[in-house]
């Protein structure tokens, strides 16, 4: 009576550890306000802070082959306002013809509890999706363009070209309402129908896209193919036509190169990256394309390296764990497996 058993103080001296050592943080500790990404750097060249934005509600659920209810995709994103992030990618504006997961994406525009400070954009591929996305009260819309027109043709069906059009009509109607535009590159470091993509072709529709009047590129690496070397030389390209503030990397981990490919980036000055919480998604157009980087080893790492995000993992892992609960699948997530297993959370 009275006394703790052995192996529970050997599990608490571990948590202890945890916490101290390997960044996992306090569950309650409130984000620190964050300042504009990239806009200081450490003495180390990293920039200070970096701005994460979420993108499993959208890019990670539509992926899921079993509808998942309304309400446990707005708790999901509610969970996740919580954390701190800066911005949340709530759902697509695509034809349920397409997408069938994100046929409820005006219930689910609707129905989420926005946080102030928090982002929230939307995938428009028109202006038939921007106007409806408006209606539904977006404040914030991403295109997604390609640099390799096979997987345009197959994944949005019209060729670069005719995508840019489309482009450019929902970035008109958006610069008159005030409405900012996020672009996205994918196959930006491979493509599952043609193989190598040039770092040139890559620059040329970031380019496009940013002179359109997006504020920010994201640069996909949609089926995980690339490494560090690709990276570099992609990002080369592409940061000779458009301002380092404005980019953002998209990884996914399908050969377990995403850690090592956001390193690199931000080794080179990129401040803001995309990933997913408990490494949800794929690609439907990407065969054997696995999750996009998980959220919470993205923060586990840039935590270690002493780089703000304002984001506290605690809380990402228990939105990790109760959509990993409700879709009944096993996190990708490496923290938040070691976390689980050694009781550091439960
Ligand atoms: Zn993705």
């Amino acid at each position: 009576m009275g006394t703790v058993p052995s192996a529970l103080k050997h599990c608490l001296s571990y948590q202890h550890l945890l916490k101290e050592q390997l960044w996992i943080g306090e569950p309650a500790a409130p984000p620190p306000a964050a300042p504009h990404p990239g806009q200081e750097s450490q003495e180390s060249g990293l920039p200070e802070y970096i701005k994460i934005v979420e993108v499993g509600p959208r890019d990670g659920l539509q992926n899921e082959k079993v509808i998942i209810p309304t309400d446990i995709k707005i708790e999901l994103i509610n969970r996740l306002s919580k954390t701190g992030l800066p911005a949340i990618e709530v759902t697509s504006f695509v034809s349920s013809k397409w997408v069938p997961q994100m046929a409820d994406h005006k219930e689910v525009m609707r129905g989420i509890e926005r946080h102030p400070g928090v982002q929230y954009p939307v995938l428009t591929p028109n202006l038939q999706g921007f106007h409806s996305a408006i209606a539904a009260g977006a404040t914030e819309v991403s295109v997604f363009g390609a640099a390799s027109e096979s997987f345009s043709k197959m994944n949005i069906n019209c060729s670069i070209e005719e995508s840019i059009g489309k482009f450019e009509e929902v970035a008109k109607s958006a610069r008159n309402m005030n409405i900012p535009v996020r672009g996205y590159v994918s196959c930006a470091l491979g493509c599952p129908y043609e193989g190598k993509i040039t770092p040139a072709k890559v620059a040329e529709v970031s380019k496009r896209l940013y002179s359109m009047g997006c504020y920010e590129i994201s640069l996909g690496d949609t089926i995980g193919v690339g490494t560090p070397g690709s990276m570099k030389r992609m990002l080369e390209a592409v940061m000779k036509e458009i301002p380092l503030s404005a980019l953002a990397v998209h990884c996914h981990d399908t050969y377990g190169q995403a850690l090592a490919n956001i390193l690199t980036a931000i080794q080179m000055g990129v401040a803001v990256v995309d990933s997913s919480v408990a490494g949800l998604g794929g690609c439907p157009y990407a065969r054997g394309a696995t999750g996009n980087v998980a959220t919470e080893d993205v923060i586990y790492m840039l935590n270690g390296l002493g780089i703000n995000t304002g984001v506290n993992l605690y809380t990402v892992m228990e939105a990790g764990n109760f959509i990993c609960t409700a879709l009944n699948k096993k996190t990708n997530s490496k923290v938040a497996q070691a976390s689980f297993n050694t009781g550091t959370i439960s």
